[in-house]
């Protein structure tokens, strides 16, 4: 897992819109990444109203967790 979208999202859909990948869908009432088809660009890090997009460390980064 390299992205992940915390319980403050309000479903605005504004990330899934501007995702080149189309990695990001609603689930429930949020909305979710699909880590095997994202790139990492993170324009729906730097898109969303309340920064409920967060990037996490890549694998054998070190100590995580
Ligand atoms: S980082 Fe880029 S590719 Fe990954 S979910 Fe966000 S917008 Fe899509
Ligand atoms: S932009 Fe942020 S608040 Fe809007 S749907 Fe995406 S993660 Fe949720």
């Amino acid at each position: 897992m390299s992205s992940f979208i915390r319980d403050t999202c309000t479903a605005c859909a504004i990330c899934e819109g501007v995702c080149p990948t189309k990695s990001i869908f609603p689930v429930g009432e949020k909305f979710s990444i699909d880590t095997d088809t994202c790139e990492e660009c993170k324009l729906c890090v730097s898109v969303c109203p309340v920064d409920a997009i967060i990037k996490l460390k890549p694998p054998g980064s070190g100590s995580a967790a």
